[in-house]
């Protein structure tokens, strides 16, 4: 299985920067490009923002107060303009599997969900898996409402800002005692609806004066947003994309993902195979198997006809119950095995994602913003 997939949840650029210096007061709201831009409206050198990001990133400060290498001056108006308000884990589960599931707290009292998954070397020297990847969300709660999915039914409350973002893998780093070696933007949340930050979340995690984390190993999930998987095409760095389908047919589609139905499939599919053009690299293709719902042989055909098309790699997800009322009852698909053999003789590099922290309801589609 491919590092960046083991378990399914969830970035600034210059433009988001010109934004946040006018309308967000906090340090998390900002990125690099944005804590440069307002270190060069305060007349300060150019080196200012990364002494200060390796400070809040590297050195985990927890406050101004302790960057004994700024003026005073410096110190007492980043502490009036651009509070640090570092957020805290309200509460944190540890799995059977040791997946761990985190609560936290931002600033405003906003919660949100974060998954830490460790490699299964455990740590210990000499063993073969040292990854840990954290799962963050990009936003808390989700406006798009897929039926499936524990988020997408509790709503939006708000987008995060860039350092909110990064904060989430800070707090696993610091909580493990070890580095983050992947982050999936996979939590709580839609990216590409809240792409700038999430931009300024990825290079700040890839950037040398923060987390240092190669581009290969940073993975952006969207349901499907041709904008920002358009504008992501576009992006110097190499960060890994993958886009949810769950249906490769457009009425199934817009029952499963209702939020989807302004994004029809036809674009969708054009937008991939841009992306690929320009990237050059794969994008894959996450489909939630459904039993009755999605995974017929017909199913599987119209996947196997668009993986195809946009030369993806799929990976089938096995579904997390998150107790769906209303729009009918869902259940996992006993299928797996044979639908990722029927894509295989299709021709179809497939995957099949192993499921982690179940019993903490930390794994795919189950982050409701309740620890
Ligand atoms: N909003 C983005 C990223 C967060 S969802 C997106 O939709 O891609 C992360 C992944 O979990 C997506 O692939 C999503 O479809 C999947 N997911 C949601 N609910 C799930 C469930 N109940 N079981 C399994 N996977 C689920
Ligand atoms: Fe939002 Fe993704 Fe959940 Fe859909 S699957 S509701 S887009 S978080």
């Amino acid at each position: 299985m491919r590092n960046n997939f083991v378990l399914g949840i969830g970035i600034t650029g210059l433009q988001s920067c010109t934004v946040t210096i006018d309308t967000m007061q906090d340090f998390l709201s900002y990125d690099l490009e944005g804590l440069r831009l307002l270190m060069a409206a305060w007349d300060q050198p150019s080196w200012r923002a990364r002494q200060i990001s390796a400070w809040v990133w590297q050195r985990d400060a927890a406050d101004y107060a302790a960057m004994t290498d700024l003026p005073a001056s410096l110190r007492e108006r980043l502490a009036t303009e651009l509070p640090l308000r570092r957020a805290a884990a309200a509460e944190r589960r540890v799995s059977r599997d040791a997946t761990r599931k985190y609560l936290l707290r931002l600033a405003d009292g906003v919660a949100v969900e974060t998954v830490a998954i460790p490699g299964t070397g455990g740590g210990s020297s000499g063993s073969a898996d040292q990854r840990l990847t954290v799962c963050v969300s990009s936003q808390a709660g989700c406006a798009l409402g897929c039926v499936f999915c524990a988020t997408g039914r509790a709503g939006l409350t708000r987008s995060l800002g860039a350092g909110e973002i990064a904060e989430q893998v800070r707090v696993v780093s610091e909580d493990f005692s070890r580095v983050v070696t992947n982050v999936v933007v996979m939590g709580q949340g839609e990216p590409f609806a809240n792409y700038d930050a999430t931009l300024g979340a990825l290079r700040l995690l890839n950037s040398p004066e923060a987390f240092n984390i190669g581009a290969r190993h940073l993975t952006v999930s969207t349901s499907g947003l041709i904008a920002g998987i358009a504008r992501l095409a576009a992006e110097p760095e190499q960060f890994r994309l993958a886009v949810s389908l769950h249906a490769a047919t457009q009425e199934l589609r817009d029952r499963l993902m209702p939020g989807l139905r302004g994004q029809p499939l036809t674009a969708l599919r054009e937008a991939l195979i841009d992306y690929r053009a320009r990237s050059g690299r794969r994008v894959s293709l996450e489909y939630v198997l459904l039993r009755d719902v999605n995974d017929h042989e017909s199913d599987l055909d119209a996947l196997a006809n668009f993986a195809r098309a946009t030369q993806a790699h799929v990976n089938l997800l096995p579904y997390n119950d998150t107790g769906t009322k209303g729009s009918g009852s869902l259940s996992p698909s006993a299928r797996t095995r044979e639908a990722a053999e029927f894509l295989r003789a299709a021709g179809i590099e497939t995957s099949v994602r192993r499921s982690r922290g179940e019993d903490i309801a930390a794994a795919c589609g189950q982050l409701a913003g309740s620890a």
